[in-house]
């Protein structure tokens, strides 16, 4: 298999060529040359398999640079029951019928990050290895990316995390989480800023192309296909939970936000799982709702993007959705650069033509917005109904993906994050805390490790040369 760019750079590269790598040179994003298709007789085969086995099944269709022994016990070592709390990894609960919550939350940050991050983390030590690099991994985070990312490379020797987040920003546990980690290369930098400041200065540094080479500065936002491919596994594995084994049809509800999470169960529909509908639910920052509504893409200023409690989903523009553009486009990468570099450059949008648009019902896609009031009022009907306490983020794809269930036909909502992440709202919707996993009690009076910065790149650029 090999990877070539959304924008028409047609060197092919390996899997471990652009694992460390984030954009391709021309500034567009890879994909696989070809999507592999699983016919009926593999799925059969698949469907019993425990999840770190379908796992390294669907991984070897991507990946023939690493030797199948050592792929398949990376996969092993990753998905276990004392890491994800359940033999399925990835365990269904029934809501009122038809409709389906799929546990994605249960790793080390009750957060679906994990399940790729926990993967990346151990692909980067195994790569590295192999070629005697170290790794400098440079972040910014307001809340779930940086503390999987932390729980992923914790005590690995040959790499360091650096990862930025805004002074005061964060809820009290999301930035607990982060914080007591006293694991010597986990380097939490706080900024005097908001979250722009923080991914400017990531960008600043990680774009003087000199001082990345001189101190193998990486990263491990969303855009990463191999964060992207381990996300494929689960909708496998929700497909197999949600059906007996006749060639039935499920749709999946995405809460969206970089639209990474919803372009994995692009690539799964496209090998040919039976998925009908891919539902991608936003919250009041609706660039993606709009897209699919109108064929407009807009992305938001950060002074238009607002700040909701659903913040996981608070995005400006959604990074990973050039990819769905380069398939729904036919694969043409010099269109695809006109529209994300020229036309997003010079007018701040673009508007797909009506023929182009026409091709979006042969991918699955709908789409739908939920508000603040929307979330609370799902949170206290899932609670009322069925006695289960959900986040802001899953309520934000529950509510949007029954409003899209065909009948008789199974909806599968990806549950995003844990209640326990997102209290205040929980509280607010039910006047009362949510539960707490055993574990985590407690942990906002624990030992803070952390430095704090102005919001200035050649602070940051010494403290890195400091501590690499
Ligand atoms: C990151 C995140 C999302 C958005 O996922 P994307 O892959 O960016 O679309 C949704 N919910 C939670 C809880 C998240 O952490």
């Amino acid at each position: 298999m090999r990877y070539v760019s959304t924008r028409g750079d047609a060197t092919e590269r390996r899997f471990c060529d652009i694992l460390l790598e984030g954009l391709a040179p021309d500034g567009g994003l890879y994909l696989p040359t070809r999507y592999p298709r699983v016919d009926a007789a593999t799925l059969a085969k698949w469907r019993p398999l425990p999840y770190a086995d379908l796992a390294f099944e669907i991984l070897s269709l991507y990946i023939d640079d690493i030797p199948a022994d050592d792929l398949r016990a990376l996969c092993r070592k990753t998905y276990t029951v004392a890491v994800f709390g359940s033999p399925a990894i990835v365990p269904l609960k029934p809501l009122e019928t038809g409709v389906l919550l799929q546990a994605l939350s249960n790793g080390p940050t009750l957060a679906f990050k994990d399940m790729a991050m926990q993967l990346l983390g151990g692909l980067f030590e195994y790569e590295l290895a192999r070629r005697g690099q170290r790794l400098n991994i440079l972040g910014a985070t307001s809340g779930d990316t940086g503390s999987a990312a932390e729980y992923a490379m914790r005590g690995k020797r040959a790499i360091q995390v650096f990862m930025l987040s805004p002074k005061g920003r964060m809820s009290p546990f999301q930035q607990a989480q982060m914080f007591s980690l006293q694991d010597a290369n986990i380097h939490n930098i706080v900024i005097a800023g908001v979250f722009d400041d923080c991914q400017d200065i990531v960008k600043a540094v990680s774009s003087d192309l000199s001082f990345k080479r001189q101190w193998q500065i990486g990263s491990v936002n969303s855009i990463n296909w191999a964060r992207l491919l381990a996300q494929v596994v689960y909708y496998f594995a929700g497909y197999f939970q949600a059906t007996q084994g006749q060639a039935e049809a499920v749709s999946f509800a995405v809460p969206s936000g970089n639209f990474g999470n919803i372009c994995a169960g692009h690539v799964a529909r496209m090998m040919g799982l039976p998925i009908d509908r891919l539902v991608c639910a936003t919250n009041e920052n609706d660039v993606l709702d709009e897209f699919f509504r109108s064929g407009s893409y807009r992305p938001r200023t950060s002074a238009q993007t607002q700040e909701t409690s659903s913040p996981s989903m608070d995005i400006s523009k959604a990074s990973n959705f050039e990819r769905f553009v380069f398939d729904l486009l036919g694969r043409d990468g010099p269109r695809v650069r006109h529209l994300f570099d020229t036309e997003l450059r010079e007018s701040g949008s673009f508007t797909l033509s009506r023929e182009e648009m026409a091709r979006i019902g042969e991918f699955g896609f709908v789409s739908g917005r939920s508000t603040h009031a929307d979330r609370l009022a799902t949170i206290r009907d899932s609670w009322q109904r069925f006695g289960v306490v959900i986040d802001t983020h899953t309520a934000d794809g529950l509510k949007v993906g029954r409003e899209h269930r065909r009948h008789a036909q199974r909806m599968v909502v990806l549950e995003t994050a844990l209640p326990a992440k997102f209290a205040a709202t929980i509280l607010e919707a039910l006047g009362r805390a949510p539960d707490r996993p055993p574990g985590f009690e407690g942990i906002e009076g624990l030992p803070k490790r952390f430095a704090e910065l102005p919001a200035d790149v050649g602070a940051v650029r010494r403290y890195i040369e400091r501590h690499a």
